[in-house]
């Protein structure tokens, strides 16, 4: 992801994954800003790296019908980028109001899928879910388990809806084995992302850990994922200002390493 060396602007970060061996990018809009995402796309393919995705969509709840409407339309102009990127997906952060019942936020998330998976379509670019860990459910999502993205998915049963399993908002699910085998059955293991829970967690947005530097079982869901028919990228993707402050060539190095040792 191009947020785990957020420093780094688009090119520069294209050409040291490049130079790494790393053979695919998510993009985030952010590092896309000022740009035209076809050139950004073209110079992402031609240092030899796939567009995986495009980060991201959603935030569809809104505590009015205008900031809701905005929502879906801001939706319809990240599909169309990502068309333009040549990404074939989308990331969804669904959303959620503090102080809204989820339940509502829920049921907007999932109207406001409705209104955008046709424009999804019609540009080829698939949509998925990324369901996040209980601690955003106040703001950031109020999908916070595989099994309620199943849900959603099962309510439009469209081959351009899926979801994103990220190993730091799902590892502590009993039941996520399961609903890992039973997405892969559903046809919906969209994408896979990787960091690592540290203790102690000391921002809940921004020290995620280097894989093997905290106590997820990585290898483990991978085998889960690759079992359930899953053959994507593994998408490294960690927010850290401790890692962000470091030298980022270094970083790269030993996300390598840590990625082989313990992935
Ligand atoms: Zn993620």
């Amino acid at each position: 992801h191009t947020l785990t060396t957020k420093p780094w602007p688009l090119e520069e970060a294209v050409r040291r994954y490049s130079l790494a061996g790393v053979k695919g990018v998510t993009v985030w809009r952010e590092a896309l800003a000022g740009r035209d995402a076809a050139a950004a796309g073209q110079l992402i393919r031609n240092h030899g790296l796939s567009v995986v995705s495009l980060c991201r969509g959603g935030f569809f709840p809104a505590d009015t019908v205008e900031r809701r409407t905005w929502a879906i339309d801001e939706n319809r102009r990240c599909i169309d980028e990502a068309e333009a990127l040549g990404a074939p997906l989308v990331v969804l952060v669904c959303g959620a109001v503090t102080g809204q019942p989820l339940a509502e936020s829920r049921k907007q998330i999932s109207d406001g899928i409705a209104a955008v998976l046709p424009h999804a379509a019609a540009a080829r670019v698939k949509l998925a879910i990324e369901p996040l860990h209980p601690m955003y459910a106040a703001e950031r999502s109020a999908v916070n388990t595989v099994r309620q993205a199943r849900s959603i998915c099962r309510q439009f049963h469209s081959p351009w809806l899926g979801i994103a399993i990220d190993v730091y908002h799902t590892w502590w699910d009993d039941r996520l084995r399961a609903d890992i085998a039973a997405c892969g059955a559903e046809g919906t293991l969209f994408a896979f992302h990787l960091c690592d829970w540290r203790t102690p967690t000391i921002d809940f947005l921004d020290d995620r850990g280097l894989i093997g530097e905290g106590c997820i079982p990585i290898r483990q869901i991978r085998g889960w994922i690759e079992g359930a028919g899953f053959s994507g990228f593994n998408e490294v993707e960690i927010f850290s200002r401790r890692l962000w402050a470091s030298d980022q060539a270094q970083y790269l190095e030993a996300i390598k390493a840590a990625y082989l040792a313990h992935a």
